[in-house]
C-alpha cells in the first residue's frame, strides 16, 4: 500500500499490511530476517534498493519502520536498540548544550535518570512539571532555552494525564516541541501526532511487541525535515533495532489491535473489583470517572489501557507482600505484554528516583494486566490481598 492509501484504511489494516509489499522474488508474505551487516553493490555506489550497510539501513527494519509510521497517522518511523536509546537520539538530535527541556514530574525512571544523569552531564537542562496541569508547564518552560515539552500520557506509575492538543500549543507558542511518549497508550489506543505532536516516542518492549521476547524503541515524525535530522543521528549514533529485534517486534504489531481491546477488558475488570475490596484504599486508572484526567483521556483515547495502579490499607508492608504472592500475576518489570504483571514501583522500576521530587507513594502497587481469563486474574488478586 502507498503511505497516502495507508492512511485512509483502519488502524488493524494498517498494522498488518503497512510498510511492507510480499516479497517480489518469493512472494513471502513476511518480511524476512535480513541477517546481513552489508550489501553487494552493482558498481562503485550502486546500491540496490538503497541498501549500503545495515547500520542505516535494513531491509526488515525498513518494514518495521513503515508500518510504525502508518499505526502512528507519522511520516517516517525510526527503530531503535531500545526506548531509552530512542530517547537519547531524539534528546541529542533536537538539542545543544545550554538547552532546557520540560520533563514530567512522574516520567518513567529511566526517563528521568537519562535526564538528569546523561543528558544533564552533556549541558541540557532540564525542569520537571505536572503534565496534567498546563499552566504549571507553561510556567516551567523558559522562552527562548526550551527546545523540548516531554509527555507521557498516562504517565507511569502514577497514570496521570495530560491534554496533547493545549500542551502543543504551549510547546508550539513557545517555539518548542512536543514530545510524546505514547508507551502506556498505544498507537491502537492514541494518536498524539494527530493531536498536535511532534515527535512520538515508543518503548516497543511493551505493547507495541507484546509478548515480553524483545527490547526496542521507536520515534515517529509527520515532518519531512525532523525525519532527516532524527534519521541522521539514528545513523550516526549506530543505536539501531536488529534484524531478529525487528521481526519480532513487527509481529508483535499486527495484533496490537485485538490484544488492546482485551487488556482494557480485563483492565475495567480488575478495577470495578479492587475498587470495592477492603484492602484497597485507592484505584489509579484512568477509565474512572473519579480521576482527575479522566474527561481529558476519554477525549483523546480510544478506551483506557491496560495499567491499573492501586494503593494497600497496609502500607509498604503490605504493597509488597501483594507483589509478592500473585501467582497468575508475575512479579517483574516491564509492562504490555501478554501475561499479566506486578511490580511494586517504589522498589522496582522507580527506584531510580527514590529520595527526588519523583519519589512514588511506598503503598503503590502497579499492574500490567494481560489477557489472561478475566476470573484467574481476579482469583489472584484476591489471594495476594488476603496473605499475611
Ligand atoms: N518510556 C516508558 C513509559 C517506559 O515505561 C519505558 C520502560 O519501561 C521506557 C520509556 C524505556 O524503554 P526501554 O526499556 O525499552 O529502553
Amino acid at each position: 500500500m502507498t503511505q497516502e492509501h495507508t492512511h485512509k484504511t483502519g488502524f488493524e489494516t494498517r498494522a498488518i499490511h503497512a510498510g511492507y509489499e510480499p516479497d517480489e522474488m518469493t512472494g513471502a508474505v513476511i518480511p524476512p530476517i535480513y541477517a546481513t551487516s552489508t550489501y553487494k553493490q552493482d558498481g562503485v555506489g550502486g546500491l540496490r534498493g538503497g541498501y549500503e550497510y545495515s547500520r542505516s539501513a535494513n531491509p526488515t527494519r525498513t518494514a518495521l519502520e513503515g508500518v510504525l509510521a502508518a499505526v502512528e497517522m507519522g511520516e517516517r518511523g525510526l527503530a531503535f536498540a531500545s526506548g531509552l536509546a530512542a530517547e537519547d537520539t531524539l534528546v541529542r538530535a533536537l538539542t545543544r548544550p545550554g538547552d532546557h527541556a520540560v520533563i514530567p514530574d512522574d516520567a518513567y525512571g529511566g526517563t528521568f535518570r537519562l535526564f538528569d544523569k546523561v543528558e544533564k552531564v552533556w549541558g541540557l537542562d532540564h525542569s520537571p512539571a505536572a503534565i496534567s496541569d498546563v499552566d504549571a508547564v507553561r510556567a516551567a518552560i523558559q522562552p527562548g532555552r526550551t527546545k523540548l515539552v516531554w509527555v507521557e500520557t498516562p504517565t507511569n506509575p502514577m497514570l496521570n494525564v495530560g491534554d496533547i492538543e493545549a500542551l502543543a500549543a504551549v510547546a508550539h507558542d513557545a517555539g518548542a516541541l512536543l514530545v510524546v511518549d505514547n508507551t502506556f497508550a498505544s498507537p491502537y489506543l492514541q494518536q498524539p501526532l494527530t493531536l498536535g505532536a511532534d515527535v512520538v516516542v515508543h518503548s516497543t518492549t511493551k505493547y507495541v511487541g507484546g509478548h515480553s521476547d524483545v527490547v526496542g524503541g521507536a520515534l515517529v515524525v509527520r515532518d519531512h525535515e525532523l525525519a532527516d535530522a532524527l534519521a541522521f543521528h539514528q545513523n550516526a549514533m549506530g543505536a539501531v533495532a536488529g534484524p531478529f529485534d525487528c521481526f519480532l517486534t513487527h509481529r508483535g504489531l499486527k495484533t496490537l489491535g485485538v490484544r488492546m481491546d482485551r487488556h482494557c477488558d480485563n483492565a475495567e475488570k480488575v478495577v470495578e473489583f479492587l475498587g470495592s475490596h477492603a484492602a484497597v484504599t485507592e484505584v489509579i486508572y484512568p477509565g474512572l470517572e473519579s480521576h482527575p484526567g479522566h474527561a481529558v483521556a476519554a477525549r483523546q483515547m480510544k478506551r483506557f489501557g491496560g495499567m491499573v495502579s492501586f494503593r494497600v490499607k497496609g502500607g509498604v508492608e503490605q504493597a509488597l507482600r501483594v507483589c509478592e504472592s500473585a501467582q497468575v500475576f508475575t512479579l517483574g518489570e516491564s509492562l504490555g505484554g501478554v501475561e499479566s504483571l506486578i511490580e511494586h514501583p517504589g522498589r522496582m522500576t522507580h527506584a531510580s528516583v527514590a529520595g527526588t521530587d519523583l519519589e512514588v507513594p511506598a503503598d503503590l502497587v502497579r499492574l500490567s494486566v494481560g489477557i489472561e481469563t478475566a476470573e484467574d486474574l481476579l482469583a489472584d488478586l484476591d489471594r495476594a490481598l488476603g496473605a499475611s
